[in-house]
């Protein structure tokens, strides 16, 4: 198939579940188990995301190449959402030597010694790579909004932390962002948008099948309590920094391949919007060059 005939279809997947304005967003607007009403078996699925993983591995390759551009691919979830299969899918077929993923857990005590952003902005990817957050900034008007007592460790002087903490905090992260795209990363955030309902089905498959006891973690069952919090914040975080330059993808993430599918349109086509190429070679470099292969020529 054509790539134009694939971009083709996957816009069509990707446009609905793009929010590139806060502005009126609701979370209950989305439903985790949309499938656009695409049916696939595994095998149709696969064969998709194969060809999106080997066009993202193309285009990987040039903005290596080129040096100018990086992106920065945002993963926020609900535990159990897929984060870590969709990543590992999803990049599957890219030079390992031109990405990086970064998980963030719990803060360490030197993270909290500095301001919020100190240890996410160290691992911002350089020119021509690409970077994954595995949990990212975000988490800071996520899990620390919905424990505020995560809020005191961070040793902010007292006069600082009022009732406008949050919207303080968001817009940071939004102008945060615009300074990144401004200085050549492009960001793409995505929320794997998995229900309440889903979620509990895979961690009972986490406690039946012994070869995925080792991802169940019992904090995390803990932590479904506060499932409205968690949406509550969800919400507001991509209402507040939801822009055309850094958009949030509401992924439907009941239905795994349609995750990894969507996730992978969407990267390729916005790396596709930057009209990535080969650099050109001067005449200065081409003379180089012939020299180089008259050398090699000469050699016995
Ligand atoms: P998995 O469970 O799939 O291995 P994970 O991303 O859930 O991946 P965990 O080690 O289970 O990794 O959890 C990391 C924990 O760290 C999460 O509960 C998250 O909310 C927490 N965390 C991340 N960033 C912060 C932060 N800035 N402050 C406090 N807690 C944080
Ligand atoms: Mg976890």
């Amino acid at each position: 198939m054509l790539h134009k005939d694939v971009l083709d279809r996957l816009q069509k997947y990707v446009l609905p579940f793009r929010i590139t304005k806060g502005k009126g967003f609701r979370l209950k607007d989305f439903d985790p188990g949309d499938t656009r009403g695409l049916k696939m078996d595994k095998g149709e699925a696969a064969e998709l995301l194969q060809q999106g993983t080997k066009w993202l591995a193309e285009e990987q390759d040039m903005l290596y190449a080129q040096d100018r551009w990086s992106l920065l691919l945002v993963f926020q979830a609900m535990d159990a959402a897929g984060k870590d299969g969709t990543i590992k899918h999803v990049m599957s077929g890219v030079n390992p030597q031109g990405c990086q993923v970064f998980s963030f857990k719990q803060p360490s005590q030197e993270d909290l010694d500095h301001d919020f952003m100190w240890r996410y902005m160290r691992s911002v990817p350089e020119r021509g790579r690409i970077g994954i957050f595995n949990r990212s900034y975000y988490e800071e008007v996520l899990v620390v909004r919905v424990h505020e007592e995560i809020l005191k460790r961070q040793q902010l002087p007292p006069e600082l932390v009022s009732k406008h903490i949050w919207d303080e905090r968001l817009a940071d992260i939004a102008h945060f962002e615009d300074y990144l795209t401004r200085q050549g990363v492009v960001i793409l955030k995505f929320f794997l948008n998995v229900s309440r309902k889903e979620q509990k089905k895979r961690f009972m498959e986490r406690l039946d099948k012994p070869e995925k006891n080792w991802k169940f973690s019992a904090s995390d069952v803990h932590e479904r309590r506060f499932w409205d919090d968690y949406m509550q914040a969800f919400e507001q975080a991509i209402q507040a920094t939801a822009s055309k330059q850094a958009p949030w993808y509401v992924v439907p993430a009941d239905n795994k391949w349609f995750t990894r599918l969507l996730v992978a349109a969407a990267i390729v086509e916005a790396v596709e919007q930057l009209d990535l190429a080969y650099p050109a070679v001067d005449a200065a470099k081409k003379k180089a060059l012939a020299a180089a292969r008259a050398e090699l020529e000469r050699e016995k």
